[in-house]
């Protein structure tokens, strides 16, 4: 008589599609980003910057603007800014309370989620797996067909934290989101793998797309003075004045296109 058979335990299997059943609509180049994006796909946007208040001084009216368009817009803060002070009195996990309080605030001003902190001290911002992995996670999970972030290529200077973030963006987008065997422990939670449509790289030296944020100007000023531990008592009007002396200057310099009601980006396009 034979012994009966042992065969392991089997752990139920669940599929993932590789790619979404119909392709989606491609974006044309040629034809507005954002338009494009909002005739062919879902109206979700993910920002994801190093320090509270990146996003609103960087590109806080692109921002609000997707918000005013009826966009879904999640912001990631990889850091707590928790070294972003003067003041010897302040420890690094008092400010973290405070500018994550800021960035709350700011991000109801802009009209986004309440924003998602991933907790690395500030300035120690690492492009590793670790990194890298959380945000697959966070694009699994909100599947953004825009993904906002900084331009983690710039040459010259640059806080290593906007560096290291941006890139490692980049690289949670593609190929590492979208493949399901990179950071396979989402499975479990049911995230699938998702790649966004498109990429706007902020801080950029050669942008290649503008945004006209007159429309929003102020909601923009309104979401930055949120960030009370960083602005030094500025008033709204003396934030406008500021930028618009700014711009002037930039003006006469040579730069004809200089306006405070401008953001500028580098468009990635990815495909699917
Ligand atoms: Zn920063």
């Amino acid at each position: 008589m034979s012994s009966p058979r042992t065969t392991p335990p089997q752990t139920p299997r669940r599929r993932y599609p590789l790619r979404p059943p119909q392709p989606p609509a491609q974006i044309d180049p040629a034809l507005d980003l954002l338009d494009e994006l909002e005739a062919k796909a879902p109206k979700r946007a993910l920002a994801v910057f190093a320090h509270p208040d990146d996003a609103e001084f960087s590109c806080g009216g692109t921002l609000a603007l997707l918000c005013a368009r009826g966009w879904d817009l999640n912001v990631v803060v990889t850091t707590s800014g928790n070294k972003g002070t003067k003041d010897p009195e302040v420890t690094s996990q008092y400010l973290a309370g405070i500018r994550e309080e800021e960035q709350r605030r700011a991000s109801a001003i802009l009209g986004a989620h309440e924003p998602i902190f991933l907790g690395f001290s500030d300035g120690y911002v690492h492009e590793d797996d670790e990194l890298r992995g959380l945000l697959v996670r966070q694009i699994r999970l909100h599947r953004p067909e825009l993904v906002i972030t900084w331009d983690g290529f710039r040459p010259g200077f640059n806080h290593r934290d906007h560096r290291n973030t941006g890139r490692a963006t980049y690289d949670a987008i593609y190929p590492a989101a979208d493949d399901h065997l990179y950071y396979v422990l989402d499975k479990e939670e049911g995230l699938e793998p998702f790649r966004p449509q498109a990429m706007l790289l902020s801080g950029t030296r050669d942008a290649d797309y503008h945004v006209d944020i007159s429309p929003v100007a102020r909601t923009k000023v309104r979401a930055i003075l949120a960030h009370t531990s960083q602005i030094r008592g500025r008033t709204e009007a003396e934030t406008i004045k500021q930028w618009e002396d700014r711009a002037r200057a930039a003006r006469q310099a040579g730069d004809a296109n200089a306006s405070p009601y401008r953001e500028s980006f580098t468009k990635v396009l990815l495909r699917r």
